[in-house]
C-alpha cells in the first residue's frame, strides 16, 4: 500500500536552519548573549521570533492603540497612533533587514518593542513625567520601555516582565545617561565603552525616523497645521510631489490621493537610499561577525545627500508642527493632567488602586532609580510607572474622577 499521507508533526526547523541565510555579521540566535533568566529553547521559531510574539501579547503593546504621537488620541481616528507608527517602523525596519540579510525577526521585535515606554500624550507627557520626577532619578521613555519588558509586565510564571532576550533589550534602550548605564550592568556598556549595538539595533533607530517624518507629514497635512505651500520649501518633498504630479496629472483635484502619492515615493527612497549606503559602509568595513560590528562605527546610515534632506523635513516638522500653536496648547494640557495626577498620588498615595498600594512604600532612596525593580520602587517611581502606563483617555478619565465632582 502506498503510504501518501503527510506526516504529522513534521521536525521543527531548528533556528539554526530558520536562520541559516543571515549574513555572518547579523544576530544569530544560537549566539545570542541569552535572557535573564534561563528558558529551554523554543519549538519551531527562533529566540528573537519567540521574543517578538512576547513583545506582541503584551498588555503594554496593546495600550499603545491608545497613545498618540503628536495628537491626542481623541482628535481623530485617521491619525497615527503608537500602534501604527510601532507597525510602520517595524514594516520599514524588516524591508532594510531583509536586503542586507540581517535579521528580520529582531528588528521587528525590536520595533514592536521600541516606544513601549512612552507615557499618555507623547512627548508633552514625558517632559511632565520628568519633570515630576526630577528629584527622583527622572523618568525617560527609552528606560521605561525597559522596565515595561524587564518587570513591568506580569504574563510568566517563572519572572517579572517578558524575559527577552539581550539583543532585543539592547536594541529597546537607544540611548542612555552615563549615570544609568552604570546601573544597568551589561545593557549600559556601551553608552560607556562608545561601542555600537547590532546592525538589528541600529536599522530599526533609523526605521523609527523614516516612520514619524513622513506619518507626520501626512497627519499634518490631514489636520490642517501644515500645508502643501509651506512644504514647497521642503526638497524632499517637493521633489516627489512634482515627479508624482508629472507621472498623475489627473489626481491633483482628488484630495489626497496626491499626497499619499508623494509620501509613498519618499518612504521608498529613503528605505533604499539605506540599503544602499549600508551596504557601501559593510563592503568598506568588512565586519566579519557581530563583535566586529560593535566595534566599527555606526554602519547603518544614509548617504550624506539623502541624510541632508532627511534633516531639513524633520526641521520643518518642528518649526512648522510640533511648535504648531495647537500642539502647545494640547501639550499645555497634557501636562497639567499628568502633572495634577502624580501630586494628587504623592499628597495622598491611598489614592492609587490597589495593585499599587500593595506595593508600597520603600524609604530607601536608590529605590527611586529607573533602573530598580518593581517590588522595593520608591513611592514616586511606582506612581511614575502607573501614570506611564496610562493611555490617553485612561489618563484624562483618571483625572476627571480626581478632580471633577460628579464624576465616578
Ligand atoms: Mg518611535
Amino acid at each position: 500500500m502506498i503510504k501518501n499521507e503527510v506526516e504529522f508533526p513534521l521536525s521543527a526547523p531548528s533556528s539554526l536552519a530558520l536562520e541559516a541565510h543571515l549574513a555572518p555579521y547579523a544576530a544569530h540566535s544560537a549566539t545570542s548573549r541569552g535572557r535573564r533568566f534561563h528558558e529551554s529553547p523554543p519549538t519551531a521559531r527562533t529566540e528573537f521570533q519567540r521574543d517578538r510574539d512576547r513583545i506582541v501579547h503584551s498588555t503594554a503593546f496593546r495600550r499603545l492603540e491608545y497613545k498618540t504621537q503628536v495628537f491626542v488620541n481623541h482628535e481623530g481616528d485617521l491619525f497615527r497612533t503608537r500602534l501604527t507608527h510601532s507597525l510602520e517602523v517595524a514594516q520599514i525596519a524588516r524591508s532594510v533587514a531583509r536586503n542586507l540579510r540581517l535579521n528580520e525577526d529582531l528588528v521587528e521585535a525590536i520595533s514592536l518593542a521600541h516606544d513601549l515606554g512612552h507615557t499618555p500624550f507623547g512627548h508633552a507627557g514625558q517632559d511632565a513625567l520628568h519633570e515630576c520626577m526630577r528629584d527622583h532619578g527622572g523618568f525617560e521613555h527609552n528606560l521605561q520601555s525597559l522596565a515595561v519588558v524587564d518587570q513591568l509586565e506580569e504574563h510568566y510564571g517563572a519572572f517579572d516582565g517578558l524575559n527577552l532576550c539581550f539583543e532585543t533589550r539592547e536594541g529597546i534602550l537607544k540611548h542612555c545617561s552615563r549615570e544609568n548605564a552604570r546601573k544597568l550592568g551589561d545593557l549600559g556598556e556601551r553608552f560607556l565603552t562608545g561601542k555600537q549595538p547590532s546592525l538589528e539595533a541600529q536599522i530599526a533607530n533609523v526605521a523609527d525616523e523614516i516612520a514619524y517624518n513622513n506619518h507626520d507629514v501626512d497627519d499634518g497635512l490631514r489636520s490642517g497645521f501644515i500645508t502643501l505651500e509651506q512644504l514647497s520649501e521642503v526638497s524632499l518633498w517637493q521633489t516627489h510631489f512634482e515627479a508624482a504630479r508629472g507621472e498623475y496629472p489627473d489626481i491633483e483635484g482628488e484630495g489626497r490621493r496626491l499626497i499619499h502619492e508623494t509620501i509613498r515615493r519618499i518612504i521608498n527612497t529613503l528605505i533604499v537610499d539605506l540599503i544602499e549606503a549600508t551596504s557601501r559602509n559593510l563592503a568598506r568595513v568588512r565586519p566579519a561577525s557581530l563583535d566586529d560590528v560593535r566595534n566599527a562605527p555606526t554602519l547603518v546610515s544614509h548617504s550624506d545627500e539623502v541624510a541632508a534632506q532627511a534633516a531639513q523635513l524633520k526641521r520643518f516638522l518642528f518649526k512648522n508642527l510640533y511648535r504648531h500653536y495647537r500642539v502647545m496648547r494640547m501639550a499645555n494640557k497634557a501636562k497639567r493632567v499628568v502633572t495634577g495626577l502624580f501630586d494628587a498620588f504623592t499628597d495622598d498615595p491611598r489614592l492609587l488602586p490597589p495593585a499599587y498600594q500593595v506595593r508600597l512604600p520603600v524609604a530607601d532612596e536608590s529605590a527611586n532609580d529607573a533602573a530598580a525593580p518593581v517590588h522595593g520602587s520608591s513611592q514616586a517611581r511606582l506612581i511614575s510607572h502607573y501614570i506611564a502606563g496610562m493611555t490617553d483617555r485612561y489618563a484624562l478619565k483618571e483625572y476627571q474622577r480626581l478632580f471633577v465632582i460628579d464624576n465616578n
